[in-house]
């Protein structure tokens, strides 16, 4: 049974690995969430991704991506916070695990939006794996005694994973998609918003399209929903999360 939220009630918590993961694989649902309930969007990254350049000292990229990241959810009138992990270090550890309880506490999550399990980055497992226990945590009181649990298990998501494909290269099968088409120009936008990765991205991975690389990715799972643009996930449905599916009841056709 879904609980029915009052408009602007309704509080999701995009965790990733590092900044600009949310804005590649889920902005464009954020912002539907936002524009269409009012939904409150906070962006969380586990990494301060300190290693994402080739020019910045780690301390001082971090701070760049930190601010890039503050800006990127301010256009959905967001939150961001960062976890303060080191990039490539992300496990899974009581010390983060905590902190995301915490997290998820603070801002009241109803619904968590992470990585999927398989993807090409250990960082963004280990990231899937913290947001996944502290979903199943959050709720128990016992758990950091002395900050009101959750209510409920949020519902948990998984985004596609990078490029659609597991770490194994096997192509990632979506459970369900979101149009975002109405949206694009928000993750467009929001995207943008991480220039210092638009570079690094160029030096690195040679690839000059940070956002078109965005925008064909999302017409390819475009095409699977019959809509010019949209974004695929998976549901966790394991024992005692929620099974209803939400995403798809308030932004499905
Ligand atoms: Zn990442």
């Amino acid at each position: 049974m879904i609980p029915t939220f009052e408009p602007g009630a309704l509080s999701v918590l995009c965790l990733m690995a590092h900044p600009d993961d949310a804005e590649i694989l889920a902005a464009g649902t954020l912002a539907r969430l936002r524009r269409e309930h009012g939904a409150t969007i906070h962006i969380a990254t586990v990494a301060m991704g300190d290693l994402g350049s080739v020019e910045h000292p780690s301390a001082e990229i971090a701070r760049i991506r930190h601010g890039e990241g503050v800006l990127a959810a301010s256009l959905l009138d967001g939150t961001f916070d960062c976890l303060g992990e080191r990039d490539l270090c992300v496990h899974y550890h009581p010390a983060i695990f905590h902190k995301a309880v915490t997290l998820l506490r603070k801002v009241k999550a109803d619904i968590v939006i992470t990585h999927a399990p398989s993807d090409y980055l250990l960082d963004h497992e280990e990231a899937s794996r913290i947001a996944r226990a502290a979903a199943f945590g959050a709720p128990i009181p016992n758990l950091l005694p002395g900050m009101a649990p959750l209510p409920r298990i949020p519902w948990l998501y998984y985004a596609d994973p990078i490029e659609g494909h597991d770490a194994l290269g096997r192509p990632a099968e979506s459970e369900f998609f979101i149009d975002i088409s109405p949206t694009i120009t928000d993750k467009e936008n929001m995207l943008a918003c991480h220039a210092s990765q638009r570079d690094w991205l160029k030096k690195h991975h040679g690839m000059d399209e940070y956002i078109e690389a965005m925008k064909r990715h999302g017409a390819l799972q475009g095409a699977k929903a019959g809509v010019p643009f949209a974004e695929g996930f998976v549901q966790h449905k394991g024992h005692s999360y929620p099974q209803e599916n939400i995403l798809l009841r308030i932004l499905g056709s």
